[in-house]
C-alpha cells in the first residue's frame, strides 16, 4: 500500500501580534496595548525581503497566513495526507518568562483554532516558552491531551546548549507523552549564531545554523540526554543534513579517545544518531551531481533518517521537486511517509485510524513509545 506523504515542516505565519489577542487573558491583552508591544518575530527570517517566500507561492495575503492557500500550494500537489505546522513566531524572544509563557499559550491556541480545526490534514508542534523550562513543561502538559499536537518545538539557538540539565524538565514531559522534540533553525538571540561572534549578513546567519545544529547534537549526546530519556527522539528541522557524515566521523573518532569523561555515552555517537535523531529533507544543501548526493546518503548509513518536508512557504525549497529525482523508489517511500510514521507515534495512530484526527483528550493507550516503533 502506498502511504500518503507526510510533510514534517510547514510554516503557518501569524499575521501579527493582534491575531493573538482573542487567545490572551485580559491582563495580557491589555498589556500588549498599554506597553505598545510590537511584533515578536525575530529577524532570523527577513519577512519583507522579496525572496522570503517562493514567488510562485505568494498568496494574495502574506505568504503562510491563509490555511486554505497553504493547503492548496503545499499539500495538494503532493497528495500530502498529514502536515506538521511549525510556527516560528518569536515567543522565545522576550526576556520576561511571564510574557513568553502568555504568548506561547496564545500561539498554540491560535494554531489549534485557526489551523488544526480548519483542515484535518494539519498537525502541529507545541511551541514552548524556553525562558522557563518548568513553564515549558507545563505548556506541553496542557496541550498534550489534544493529540493533533505531535511534537515539541525548540530553536537551534537558545540561551544554552540543549543537552544541559536545566532543559531536562522539557524532555521529561515530552517523553511522558511520547512526543518527539523538534529543533528548528532559529534563534532567541541570547548569543551570536556563530561560535566566533556576530556576523554582518543574513547569508552568514543562515549558513551558520548548521554549526549550531552540530553543537546541539554534540551537547545532547555528551550530556547524556539519550541515555536519560531512552524513548525520546529528536527531529532536526531545516538543519540541512549533508554535513552529518563528516560531523559524525569527527565526533565518533574523538568519543573513542575521550569516552572516559562521558561514560553514559555507551554507544558510538553515529549509532545514537541513527537510532534517535531524524532530519527534515528540505531545504537540501546538496551537490549538483546526483551521484555525490547518493554517496552522502551512503555515508549517513541509514535510509531511516530523512523526513519529507517542503518548508513551505520559504524560498529555499525545491517546490514540487522536493524529493530529489535520484532517490531510488524504496528510499523515496521511506522519506515520504514511512520514516515519519516511525518517528511520530501520534501520526502512526492517525494513519492506523484512517487519518481522521482523534478528538482532544482521546485515550493514549494505543501509543507506542518511539523506541518501540523501530
Ligand atoms: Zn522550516
Amino acid at each position: 500500500m502506498t502511504l500518503a506523504p507526510i510533510d514534517c515542516d510547514i510554516h503557518p505565519v501569524l499575521p501579527g501580534l493582534a491575531s493573538l489577542a482573542p487567545y490572551l487573558d485580559p491582563h495580557w491583552r491589555e498589556q500588549i496595548v498599554a506597553r505598545g508591544l510590537d511584533e515578536q518575530e525575530s529577524i532570523s527570517y527577513p519577512k519583507n525581503a522579496p525572496l522570503t517566500a517562493r514567488a510562485d507561492f505568494r498568496a494574495p495575503s502574506r505568504a503562510g497566513t491563509d490555511p486554505r492557500h497553504l493547503a492548496a500550494e503545499a499539500l495538494d500537489p503532493f497528495g500530502t495526507g498529514l502536515a506538521i505546522c511549525n510556527c516560528l513566531y518569536g515567543v522565545q524572544l522576550p526576556f520576561s518568562e511571564d510574557l513568553g509563557a502568555a504568548l506561547a499559550s496564545a500561539l498554540n491556541d491560535w494554531i489549534a483554532r485557526e489551523w488544526l480545526d480548519r483542515d484535518q490534514r494539519f498537525r502541529a508542534s507545541i511551541v514552548v516558552p524556553t525562558q522557563s523550562p518548568a513553564r515549558a513543561a507545563a505548556e506541553i502538559a496542557r496541550l498534550a491531551p489534544d493529540r493533533r499536537f505531535v511534537q515539541v518545538l525548540m530553536l537551534a539557538n537558545d540561551s544554552a546548549p540543549l543537552g544541559n540539565r536545566a532543559w531536562w524538565p522539557i524532555y521529561e514531559e515530552a517523553s511522558r507523552h511520547c512526543l518527539p522534540v523538534g529543533i528548528h533553525a532559529g534563534s532567541s538571540y541570547r548569543h551570536a549564531v556563530t561560535g566566533i561572534g556576530w556576523p554582518s549578513y543574513y547569508i552568514e546567519d543562515y549558513a551558520a545554523q548548521a554549526q549550531s545544529f552540530q553543537s546541539q547534537l554534540a551537547s545532547l549526546i555528551a550530556e547524556g540526554v539519550f541515555a536519560k530519556f531512552p524513548d525520546l527522539v529528536f527531529v532536526f528541522i531545516e538543519s540541512g543534513w549533508t554535513w552529518l557524515p563528516a560531523f559524525l566521523w569527527r565526533f565518533t573518532k574523538f568519543w573513542r579517545g575521550l569516552r572516559a569523561e562521558v561514560p553514559w555515552v555507551a554507544a558510538p555517537p553515529a549509532e545514537i544518531v541513527r537510532a534517535r535523531v531524524r532530519f527534515t529533507l528540505q531545504p537540501i544543501d546538496a551537490p549538483e551531481d546526483p551521484a555525490v548526493l547518493l554517496r552522502v546518503l551512503e555515508h549517513i548509513g541509514s535510509d531511516r533518517l530523512l523526513l519529507f518536508s517542503t518548508d513551505h512557504p520559504h524560498w529555499q525549497f525545491d517546490g514540487t521537486a522536493a524529493i530529489p529525482a535520484c532517490f531510488p523508489e524504496a528510499l523515496a517511500q521511506r522519506v515520504l511517509a514511512e520514516n515519519a510514521l516511525e518517528t511520530y507515534p501520534r501520526l502512526a495512530a492517525s494513519v492506523r485510524g484512517g487519518n481522521a484526527p482523534p478528538p482532544p483528550g482521546a485515550d493514549a493507550a494505543e501509543e507506542n513509545g518511539p523506541g518501540e516503533t523501530r
